[in-house]
């Protein structure tokens, strides 16, 4: 017996219910069989997803989107084009009566030659994807089972890539891999059924952990608003509106960061698609400046830069206490950007292994925070 929607459900449980595995809302499961696909839809945690949690997709109708031409160009507004496309090609790919929105990574999970499929983005996982040195280092240590994916464009773009990568494996007389890495986002792991997946992963994790130099320290710490509290709290509600929620943590593996704006930049620019949907394109870094007196006009400008307010500003010794103030629309939203802020420093410290933590550029980043999917997931997770 193959596996079927009932192992689905067990393994995207196993996985969703472990941070070590699943951080906020990050990663999708799917199971196919020769005609549909059931994928993860958004809104969905993996941790308590049941049968109702998947999308059911027309296999052959998503296969038809590789036979499409959409626009190429590079530009914003081809590229805008060219998304919005496949968006609806995807959406016209639902069984009939299919109401829920699948998985930005739909048309990918299609191609994976694998009946179960599990994508996470694990934060050790993430050390190597973010290292500087990860390409040469995932070939030292996983040769030709692994597979690595320079970054790109998440979505179409990204399964483009994955689907030639495979064609180019297959004609070296490669198998499958048993990793799909993508650099700055995760990993990609299939199977015949949850037992070698989960064996799959705990090789990973094992064998990762055992290259490990230096370890994450002590998490930074909540602590009461530095100076003008109700100050800043105007500042936030400016920011955020009525339902601003605003919180100081310092200490830790945060204090490497806060010398300078050249210390911060691990910070201030951004590892992955998930850290920017939940702590936004990058911390603003206010230094030394009072932050009751200087942060809303420091926001501004920011805001002018992404078009949306900070969720994390950074400030150093020389503001009193130095630390991280975060700043969100709801108590949800708040608590997912500073999880993915701690999520960020885990990363770069396992990354330190992987010769250090290397961010996106720029033009990814803003295609990210531009793109109607990811704004649609952040949107669903903060309530
Ligand atoms: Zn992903």
């Amino acid at each position: 017996m193959g596996a079927n929607l009932n192992d689905l459900v067990t393994v995207s449980r196993y996985f969703g219910s472990d941070p070590k595995w699943v951080v906020a809302g990050g990663g999708n499961t799917s199971f196919k069989d020769d005609d549909v696909l059931y994928v993860k839809a958004s809104g969905f945690p993996l941790a308590t997803i049941d049968e109702g949690g998947f999308a059911r997709m027309d296999r052959g109708k998503l296969a038809v989107i590789w036979d499409t031409e959409y626009p190429s160009g590079k530009d914003a507004a081809a590229v805008a084009e060219r998304e919005k496309m496949v968006l609806a090609d995807m959406m016209a790919a639902r069984m009939p009566g299919e109401e829920r929105r699948p998985s930005v990574e739909t048309l990918l999970h299609n191609l994976l030659p694998w009946p179960l499929v599990v994508h996470l983005h694990p934060t050790l996982v993430n050390g190597l994807t973010c290292g500087v040195r990860g390409p040469e280092i995932a070939v030292e240590i996983f040769g030709d089972t692994q597979e690595w994916i320079p970054v790109c464009n998440p979505g179409y773009v990204l399964a483009k890539h994955i689907r030639s990568a495979l064609v180019h494996r297959s004609a070296r007389g490669l198998d499958s891999p048993d990793y799909i890495l993508l650099a700055n986002h995760g990993v990609f792991v299939g199977g015949r059924d949850a037992e070698e997946i989960q064996g799959k992963y705990r090789r990973l994790h094992e064998t990762l952990k055992n290259r490990l130099v230096y370890r994450p320290g002590t998490m930074p710490v909540t602590a009461p608003l530095p100076g003008d509290a109700e100050a800043l709290k105007r500042v936030a509600s400016g920011l955020f509106g009525d339902s601003a929620k605003l919180e100081f943590i310092t200490g830790g593996e945060l204090d490497r960061y806060l010398a300078d704006d050249e210390a911060a930049a691990p910070l201030t620019g951004s590892l992955t698609p998930d850290h920017i949907v939940y702590s936004g394109p990058g911390a603003l870094f206010l230094g030394a400046k009072n932050p009751a007196e200087d942060w809303s006009s420091a926001a501004e400008a920011y805001i002018g830069k992404w078009g949306k307010p900070p969720n994390i500003t950074l400030l150093n010794n020389g503001s009193g206490i130095p630390g991280a103030l975060a700043a969100a629309a709801g108590r949800k939203a708040l608590g997912n950007a500073v999880l993915l802020l701690k999520n960020t420093l885990e990363v770069c410290a396992f990354s330190e292994s992987f010769g250090g933590p290397l961010g996106m550029e720029e033009p990814l980043v803003r295609f990210i925070v531009n793109w109607e999917v990811e704004n649609y997931r952040s949107r669903m997770t903060s309530g």
